[in-house]
């Protein structure tokens, strides 16, 4: 199957006289005839739906869809995309552990990191992802277990060169795990380029109409976890009779461990409500990035010739220093958000997004709707002028994510509100 008919076919295959749309199993609880089938459930011998918080019939087809439409062997949604990032990362890291993730991320990400995760004590260090693959090197460490980038970064706009991610995770034998959010896979499959994990906050592009949240971890069932680094997937778990994933799961030993022991502990399950929400979304993401992209590029045209506008990053404009990367990662479009200035002063950007009548303020990107957002006092308000600049978002970055309306309603209203700034 092609990927829009995979958007609309994958994971849920009706049989004679079942319904044509996958139904919303709303059950926490499924009912067996025996004690020893649910016994065989407990000790992970037989495959089956136990309890609503480890599997759901309704979030599995969806599941199945993303897995197959990113090209991994197994995915696990979670009940937001910061569920996803935390237990995709806490799967293999432990107290004592370090990571190396790219700077340029997304905010909650990076508070994520740079506190939660240490307090726990598993330490990170922001790199530059522009930075050479022997540079890079240097912020390896003997504890050194995973790294970590967004593909498009939320909301700078960077465009990562994953195939240089991948090497240098693959050259220190451990997993490059990345966020795939904004790039959707109808635009970019990741694992094709060596990523191992994808996550993605479902709450985006995948749903797309801003109707729920949620979050994924797809595994490419690429990495082999049983080389020495990864003692959590290769030796026993006493919480399953000395169960070693590795051995019994062979390629979904990661996305198996990440369900039967962080989910069953941890709990952070989507509703299967929202699992066909999502799942309704999908069905149409590839003619949403389609159009998503053409009014994008309208707009970010247009931003580009007015005279207010003082810096723009948008990777399919041809000036954009990050063009090249995106026609070798992303060849067929990007995602609908813009970033771009209006000088670098924090209360001109307020008042110019004040000014806006269509387009709403909203903390919120990848909607259908057009909306824009001042990251530096919403999304990444709580970080340090220095941690803003290592983001790359300066205090007077907007962040504008088209919509679906006419391109030309959209950009009608971006112009009065420069109007009103002039005026
Ligand atoms: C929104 C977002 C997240 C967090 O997802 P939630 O669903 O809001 O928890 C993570 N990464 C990126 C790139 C995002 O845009």
């Amino acid at each position: 199957m092609k990927f829009e008919t995979k958007c609309l076919h994958a994971g849920y295959t009706p049989q004679n006289g079942e319904p044509r749309v996958m139904p919303i199993v709303q059950s926490t609880t499924y009912t067996y005839d025996s004690t020893e089938s649910i016994g065989k459930l407990f000790d992970l011998e037989e495959a089956g739906y136990f309890y609503t918080r480890l599997a759901n019939p309704t979030t599995n087809a969806v599941e199945e869809k993303i897995a197959n439409l990113e090209g991994g062997v197994g995915a696990l949604c979670t009940s937001s995309g910061q569920a996803a990032t935390f237990l995709a990362l806490l799967n293999i890291l432990t107290a004592g552990d370090h990571f190396i993730s790219a700077a340029a991320i997304y905010g909650g990400t990076f508070n994520l990191f740079a506190h939660t995760l240490k307090k726990m004590g598993i330490e990170v260090t922001f790199v530059d992802q522009n930075a050479s693959l022997a540079e890079l090197q240097k912020a390896i460490k003997t504890n050194t277990k995973a790294v970590f980038a967004e593909t498009i970064a939320n909301p700078a706009m960077k465009v990562l060169d994953i195939e240089k991610f991948a090497t240098l995770a693959h050259q220190n034998e451990v997993p490059f795990l990345i966020d795939n959010t904004f790039a959707t896979p109808y635009f970019c499959r990741p694992i094709e380029f060596g990523a191992d994990v994808v996550i993605h906050s479902t709450t985006k592009y995948l749903d797309g109409h801003a109707v729920q949240t949620g979050g994924v971890i797809v595994d490419s069932g690429k990495f082999n976890w049983a080389n020495g680094k990864f003692p959590q997937l290769a030796t026993p778990d006493e919480t399953y009779h000395g169960i070693i994933y590795t051995e019994t799961f062979g390629v979904a030993a990661y996305i198996t461990k990440a369900r039967v022991q962080l989910m069953r502990d941890l709990g952070a399950t989507p509703s299967p409500q929202n699992s066909f929400l999502l799942n309704l979304g999908i069905e149409t993401l590839p003619v949403r990035m389609d159009r998503h992209f053409e009014n994008a590029m309208k707009v970010a045209e247009f931003l580009a010739s007015e005279k207010s506008v003082t810096q723009i990053t948008y990777p399919g404009l041809k000036t954009d220093t990050n063009y090249q990367l995106m026609q070798k990662y992303l060849p067929n479009g990007l995602c609908g958000v813009i970033s771009f200035e209006i000088g670098k002063n924090r209360k001109r950007a307020a008042q110019w997004l004040d000014a806006l009548k269509l387009v709403s303020l909203e903390v919120h990107v990848a909607d259908i709707r057009t909306c824009a957002l001042h990251p530096a006092s919403a999304t990444h308000r709580q970080l340090t002028s220095q941690e803003l600049q290592q983001a790359g978002i300066s205090p007077g970055l907007i962040r504008l994510s088209c919509g679906l309306e006419n391109a030309e309603d959209i950009i009608k209203d971006l112009k009065q509100a420069f109007r009103q700034l002039e005026g």
